[in-house]
């Protein structure tokens, strides 16, 4: 990153030239870290500071301590054990007469060389204990004497390095001296500010210089957080700003047509087909998708919602929409089963409507394709659903006005392309329905520049599931559970993990299962489904038919029947190896069940000994059938870059902002970066100009935005 506007482009010199780093160092930093440039130094934060001015006595030191300074002498240095069990270890005496151990598992060779035993050192690291004594596992480890010296600095900081970086002597150490040396060199002018004065006013935030220096050399914990808060708020309203933006210039380029009319087809469906009440959210959702229908811009819209809140019925009535307007709408999900399964909802929905829907897949072929080409090419059909098989160049629409995705993160952002080409001279309004519901911070950053719609209350009368967990010397429970739904009639799902990595492993534990299964629900009173991600598509369809018709009462599956597939009967689901699943795994497993008007259970199955992640995991499932409430948990547990639908995007890594934790900085500075460019669209504004250069510099050069769209 460099900094655009200093005009002197302090920032954009390489690092060679520094003193103390030269060619040699300057290349490996560019490999090692892709530090290029003077202002790549500068911009890569620290992630942690040592309090120097605290020192524990090791006396006094608790097995729960945390992090721990120590300042000693090193008594002895050995290396111990053979091969993979071979380690360096140390011990170290300080004052109080007590020692502490030193653990070193790699990097062995050299640091025996670097210690020196007499030689008084300070020490910091975490606490651990074993077999009742005391240690550090690779710790942060100086001369006393060097630390005094540079001890000027209370909070010291720590940066991200490597092994590599490290013994060429670009540590920790080696880091603070170079940011010392550039911060030096600089001053205000050449960090300017890109943040209008009067939002640093408003705000009460320090400056750009002052924040980038104390977040390297803060003098306290007050400055520090001053910096870290000013920093923060720069990258997340820095980023809004640019999908601000780019909303606007995607809106301004992309003309769409203008749907005037609520007609009569809308009306008369609302008026004498709808079978029931819409919920507030499905109205207001309409109302947001009728408002982008009608002003002449193409839609861009995400719809989220939770399994079972209505997203359907949504669809239909926006493609009503289109149909009252003289346009064809097209409904596309990623699955034959899924894509059926909505062309049935439609059809059963609009009975009576003199609206013609019907499917197309890869497995529609012959004389039945070639006549429903015809009849789409000609008009005649007003609504097509299907598979990709939509998007293939054979499928010419008469007019088509409106395409709804279903399960957007299935669909490539390539696909969504090709639908855009499906029509002319403008292209259709595209409205994507997603069932992962994704946390409002990441929502508005990885889809910053789309609109997003959120159902966010599920139609009345469900019965919630319950979910309990079960640990497995209790699974003879859950079968009898099993045999008791199955008894009323109902049917149940069983799920196993199927994790590529030991994918042939939970091939052979689900045979086995399978085994067992039959064992406990013997033929003929009990039919068995199996369904798992190696079979052939036909193969799941028609198991998957089986039992969606009651001809099998037991579903045993892997993750494939996550996505949509709908069976009201069933109303008991098991979970084994819960442990195994992500949060939003489990989310979507769950919302297989409670499908209908009865009571359903979820049974989470795990083993007895689990990690803290995955009881705080199973703990949300029991906890809440909220999809917004589990994503938020997920977030906090996994971090932005791992929720599910977000991946793609290349505007998650953040410099120091952390989405899970800085919720309301991001609220502040995207109701700011709003503000601005509706009073200064092209931030022309004297005040504005600054902020304007460095946006455009700025963003050419990061990657991943050509992903959004
Ligand atoms: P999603 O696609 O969001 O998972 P669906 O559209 O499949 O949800 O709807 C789930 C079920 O709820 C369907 O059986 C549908 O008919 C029903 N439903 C949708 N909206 C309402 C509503 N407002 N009131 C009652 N039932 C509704
Ligand atoms: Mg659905």
């Amino acid at each position: 990153m460099s900094s655009p506007v200093s005009k002197a482009g302090v920032l954009d010199r390489g690092i060679a030239a520094l003193k103390g780093i030269g060619p040699a160092k300057a290349e490996l930093l560019a490999k090692e870290l892709a530090i290029f440039s003077v202002g790549d130094l500068l911009y890569s934060y620290p992630f942690r500071y040592v309090d120097r001015t605290q020192f524990h006595r090791i006396i006094d030191i608790l097995p729960d301590q945390g992090t721990v300074q120590v300042k000693g002498r090193l008594v002895t240095l050995t290396v111990k054990g053979e091969n993979r069990k071979k380690r360096l270890v140390g011990r170290l005496r300080d004052e109080s007469g007590a020692a502490l151990e030193l653990v070193w598992f790699r990097g062995i060779h050299y640091l025996d060389r670097t210690y020196k035993v007499g030689e008084e050192y300070v020490c910091y690291g975490k606490i651990e204990e074993f077999n009742g004594r005391l240690s550090i596992t690779h710790p942060e480890m100086e001369p006393a004497q060097q630390a005094v010296v540079e001890a000027a600095a209370t909070f010291e900081p720590v940066y991200t390095s490597t092994e590599k970086l490290n013994k060429r002597g670009l540590d920790a150490r080696g880091r603070r001296k170079i940011i010392r040396e550039v911060l030096d060199g600089l001053t205000p002018a050449d960090l300017p500010d890109m943040l209008p004065e009067y939002l640093l006013r408003e705000l009460r935030l320090v400056s750009h210089y002052a924040a980038v220096r104390a977040i390297h050399l803060p003098a306290n914990q007050i400055e520090l957080d001053a910096a870290r808060r000013r920093l923060k708020f720069e990258e997340l309203f820095l980023l809004q700003m640019r999908l601000l933006q780019l909303k606007v210039s995607r809106e301004a380029r992309v003309a769409g047509y203008t749907f005037e009319q609520i007609g009569e087809g809308f009306n008369r469906f609302y008026r004498d087909f709808l079978p029931f009440e819409l919920t507030g959210a499905q109205k207001r959702v309409l109302r947001e998708i009728r408002h982008d229908l009608g002003r002449g811009i193409q839609m861009n819209r995400l719809l989220q919602g939770d399994v079972g809140s209505g997203k359907t019925m949504v669809g239909l009535m926006s493609m009503l929409m289109a149909l009252d307007n003289g346009f064809q709408a097209c409904m596309m999900a990623p699955t034959e089963i899924l894509a059926y399964q909505h062309y049935e909802s439609l059809e059963e929905y609009l009975r009576g409507m003199d609206v013609r829907v019907a499917f197309l897949s890869g497995n529609i072929k012959g004389k039945a394709r070639k006549q429903l080409l015809a009849d789409l090419a000609e008009g005649k059909i007003h609504i097509l659903v299907g598979t990709h098989a939509l998007i293939e160049p054979p499928v010419v629409f008469q007019n088509l006005g409106l395409a709804i995705i279903d399960e957007q993160h299935r669909f490539g952002v390539k696909q969504r392309a090709k639908l855009w080409k499906k029509n002319r001279p403008y292209p259709p309004h595209i409205l994507v329905m997603t069932a992962t519901p994704i946390p409002r911070t990441l929502a508005m950053t990885a889809y910053g520049d789309l609109d997003v719609s959120v159902i966010d209350e599920l139609p009345p009368g469900r019965t919630p599931i319950k979910t309990v967990h079960v640990t497995e010397h209790r699974r003879e429970r859950v079968f009898g559970r099993i045999r008791e739904e199955i008894a009323k009639g109902r049917q149940a799902y069983v799920v196993y993990p199927l994790i590529e990595e030991n994918e042939k492993l939970d091939l052979l534990a689900l045979e086995a299962a399978y085994d067992e299964m039959l064992h406990r629900f013997p033929r003929p009173e009990y039919q068995i489904s199996v369904v798992h991600g190696k079979m052939k598509p036909e193969d799941k369809d028609f198991e998957m038919a089986r039992f969606k018709n009651g001809e099998t009462q037991i579903m045993m599956a892997t993750t494939v029947i996550e996505v949509g597939v709908n069976v009201p009967n069933a109303t008991i689901m098991v979970i084994v190896h819960t442990e195994r699943f992500g949060l939003s795994q489990l989310h979507q497993l769950r919302g297989r069940v409670g499908r209908g008007a009865k009571e359903s259970f979820c049974i989470l199955l795990s083993s007895v000994k689990l990690s803290k992640e995955s009881r705080q995991r199973i703990k949300t499932m029991v906890e809440t059938t909220d999809g917004f409430k589990i994503a938020e948990a997920d977030l906090k547990l996994r971090g932005p870059g791992m929720i599910d639908g977000t991946q793609q995007s290349g505007v998650l890594q953040m410099r120091i902002a952390d989405l899970a934790q800085d919720g309301r900085i991001l609220s502040v500075a995207r109701d700011r970066a709003k503000d601005i460019l509706q009073a200064d669209p092209d931030l022309q504004q004297p005040e504005h100009r600054l902020l304007g250069r460095y946006l455009e510099r700025h963003f050419k050069a990061v990657k991943g935005w050509s992903l959004i769209s």
